[in-house]
């Protein structure tokens, strides 16, 4: 039996994914660093420089956006992706705006930190099967929604990318250790999605927990630490492969395990 794994014949990957480009980013990227953790970064580059207090789940937070000369240095080592210009709701709007939301956010993040953005978390994680079917005629390779999976399957589509839970899930801990201790043979994904300004509500001591998080999860030899792009792009070239024979003209190096034996499928190369 033939099988893909993830690069460097690697059978988990972990990524996070954070949204609205609050001022918080400044801490939460530095903790990540730290921890050699990588991501994603979802932002409005519509706002850049806001400044207001915002009701969420009953506490007050700040919610400043982060100011747009800061974008570059600040998300450096990180994905930056779509959450659409102004963050309007996607499936409210019509088409001209819709493409201009994205594209335009798609756009400028090229402009600021020379790679265009391909992804998207859809604001307030609202979306439908039109809003999705027409990411991709813009040629949006994955969209991440709000919907909990409490699970390390990866999407079967893209565009409705689910992630495994909150930062702030009640059963986060017990999703770690699970995805810690398994060892089955199947590819498993764990995706943190949230928003930085979050860490800031008082209920408990938020940033330290996202610390101790990191720290479990930091440093396996076992776990790809990766973006969104990086997952969303790589397996949708190995799901892409019909036969697996010949050239390989994915445009990525595919990583298999054959009856056991390892071995790199290199890309434009003879297997
Ligand atoms: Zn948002």
């Amino acid at each position: 039996m033939t099988r893909f794994l993830f690069p460097n014949f690697k059978k988990k990957a972990l990524t996070f994914s954070y949204d609205d480009n609050n001022e918080q980013d400044r801490r939460l990227t530095c903790i990540l660093r730290f921890h050699r953790l990588t991501g994603t970064f979802n932002i409005n580059t519509g706002s850049f420089g806001e400044k207001r207090w915002i009701e969420h789940c009953g506490f007050y937070c700040e919610y400043n956006r982060v100011e747009e000369k800061e974008v570059k240095s600040l998300y450096n080592g990180f994905e930056i992706a779509s959450h659409t210009v102004d963050h309007v709701i996607l499936p409210e709007v019509d088409r001209y705006t819709f493409d201009y939301q994205v594209t335009a956010d798609c756009k400028k993040i090229g402009q600021l930190c020379g790679t265009d953005a391909v992804g998207l978390a859809y604001p307030c994680g609202r979306y439908n099967n039109e809003t999705a079917e027409h990411l991709k005629e813009l040629d949006i390779h994955y969209a991440r929604t709000i919907e909990d999976t409490h699970s390390f399957a990866l999407p079967e589509d893209f565009l409705k990318w689910h992630p495994t839970c909150h930062d702030h899930d009640p059963r986060i801990g017990e999703l770690a250790d699970a995805f810690l201790n398994d060892n089955s043979d199947e590819l498993k994904l764990f995706y943190i999605w949230g928003h930085a300004f979050e860490f800031d509500k008082n209920d408990s001591d938020r940033w330290a927990d996202m610390d101790r998080l990191c720290k479990k999860l930091s440093g396996k030899e076992d776990i790809w630490y990766a973006t969104n792009r990086e997952i969303c792009d790589y397996v949708t070239a190995a799901r892409s492969v019909k036969e697996l024979s010949g050239i390989n003209n994915t445009g990525f190096d595919l990583f298999l395990e054959k009856d056991g034996e390892k071995i790199v499928w290199k890309n434009n190369k003879k297997l």
